[in-house]
């Protein structure tokens, strides 16, 4: 008596050798064209047909190779809805349809092969807990809604959209394949996008290029990549942009056309570079935009307009690549916002970007190399304080020596009592010459500021005005530094 085997997951009769029947059986060793599609998708009708219902719902199936002309032909025009449960996807697959489906969902379904959909038009595309071991392209498609939640892209594959129109996604708690890497991409390729949603994801790019536009908004939060790419994007009027609780490694912003609402960045971690280029950032509302680890490029970026509520620079921002402009406006928009600190650390670099301008005359670079040395543009009062301690030093030590009042010291040959007698001394006679008109410096021993004669008139009026330079900037600093 022969036995026959029943499938395990259907309980049909198995097909060929295997212990499933063609829709659940294994597929890998199929070919593209293989004979057998032609029995795989007759049983795939049959299967419909059957059900007479304007939901297809397919489970656990295999899916061999696909392509446009074989799917979903006028048997299924009825179909409204199509549900695939713990499907496989493991050839090719271009899917388009002939006719249109508004609703197809996956659920806990693996894509082993690169898979497209195109040319859909008013469709919603679900995944959901779905393994996408490969590429999933959608392009040429109009007005489509694809949603993706808890589901995993394994290394450096893409979701890719290309040349959509009317574009919605919405991304939600895409990880990988191994946890804890960060692998997949994805791309929006000259996209005419209404609205991207991506939330709570890790990703290894996200990337919006060619000619994109948005009209509606783009919303990443807690998203963590790395590498987040805007490269020839439009930001449409009324759009908004915003991105919120993100941590990324590399930042490259380039040849963005930015007529929103408002863009925010609300708790972005930079973590290794930024890189932004032709991009005008007016509107912009930077809230706890953490930079403080990451180097820094600005080229022909507009800052006039951008609301710097609290961006924590790199301690070393004066390596910043940039522009003096860009630099300027910097400064400008925090003196406008009244954060006069942050306003004078970018004068500070401002006034350094200018010194080393080669095209500065050689005069005002002296006088700024001056600035620069003595207070840093005004920035320290304690270097100017110690200056003008030292030179006071320098200038007691020098006239004491001319004087001749160290002799007691060599003859005395070491003798303690003397040695402290000529510190105090020192000590006694710096005051005066830490306030260059005192009445002790112009009326000292011989009524003179320096009491050795050959150090008289010219050193003197040096002295005055050097001392007088010093306390200039130390003025200065306190004021730059105490300004309400
Ligand atoms: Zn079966």
């Amino acid at each position: 008596m022969r036995i026959i085997y029943k499938c395990s997951v259907c309980g049909d009769a198995c097909f060929g050798q295997n212990r499933q029947c063609i829709l659940h059986c294994s597929k890998e060793k199929w070919k593209r064209n293989d004979s057998r599609t032609n029995q795989f998708f007759n049983k795939l009708k049959q299967l419909y047909v059957n059900s007479k219902s304007s939901t297809l719902t397919l489970e656990k199936i295999k899916f061999p190779f696909l392509n446009d002309f074989l799917w979903l032909d006028d048997s299924f025009q009825y179909v409204n809805r199509i549900i695939f449960l713990e499907c496989c996807f493991s050839g090719y697959s271009s899917f388009s349809l002939h006719k249109n489906v508004p609703e197809i969902f996956f659920s806990k379904c693996s894509f082993e092969k690169s898979f497209k959909f195109s040319r859909f038009n008013n469709s919603t595309i679900s995944l959901s807990y779905c393994i996408i071991l490969n590429s999933i392209t959608f392009i040429d498609n109009d007005a489509i809604k694809v949603k993706i939640k808890h589901s995993s892209l394994k290394e450096n594959n893409c979701l890719a959209f290309i040349k959509n129109n009317d574009l919605t996604v919405n991304v939600y708690g895409m990880n990988n394949v191994v946890p804890g890497r960060t692998e997949g991409i994805i791309v929006f390729n000259s996209d005419k996008i209404e609205s991207i949603d991506v939330g709570s994801s890790q990703l290894k790019v996200l990337k919006i290029a060619s000619e994109s536009c948005l009209s509606r908004h783009l919303k990443c939060k807690d998203l963590s990549a790395e590498c987040l790419n805007l490269l020839e994007t439009s930001f449409l009027e009324d759009s908004t942009v915003l991105f919120e609780e993100c941590f990324v490694d590399e930042c490259f912003f380039n040849r963005i056309v930015n007529k929103t609402r408002f863009i925010q960045f609300n708790a972005l971690t930079v973590k290794s570079q930024l890189k932004w280029s032709k991009f005008d950032l007016r509107n912009t509302y930077f809230n706890d935009f953490d930079l403080s680890e990451c180097s820094l490029l600005f080229d022909k970026v507009n800052f006039i307009g951008a609301h710097l509520n609290s961006i924590e620079w790199n301690e070393n921002f004066s390596k910043m690549k940039t522009s003096i402009a860009t630099i300027t406006q910097i400064k400008s928009m925090y003196d406008e916002q009244k954060n006069f600190h942050l306003a004078d650390c970018f004068y500070s670099l401002e006034m350094n970007q200018r010194r080393i301008d080669p095209n500065l005359e050689f005069p005002k670079k002296i006088v700024s190399y001056v600035n620069w040395k003595i207070s840093n543009y005004g920035m320290s009062y304690i270097r100017p304080i110690f200056i003008l301690f030292y030179s006071a030093f320098i200038a007691t030590v020098l006239d004491m020596t001319l004087q001749g009042n160290f002799e007691l010291v060599i003859d005395s040959n070491g003798n303690f009592f003397k040695v402290i007698d000529i510190i105090l001394n020192i000590l006694n006679r710096c005051s005066d010459f830490i306030i260059p008109f005192s009445y002790e410096a112009f009326s000292g021993d011989n009524g003179k500021l320096f009491r050795c004669d050959q150090l008289d008139g010219f050193f003197s009026l040096l002295y005055i005005i050097w001392s007088s330079i010093i306390i200039w900037h130390i003025i200065v600093a306190v004021k730059r530094i105490n300004r309400r």
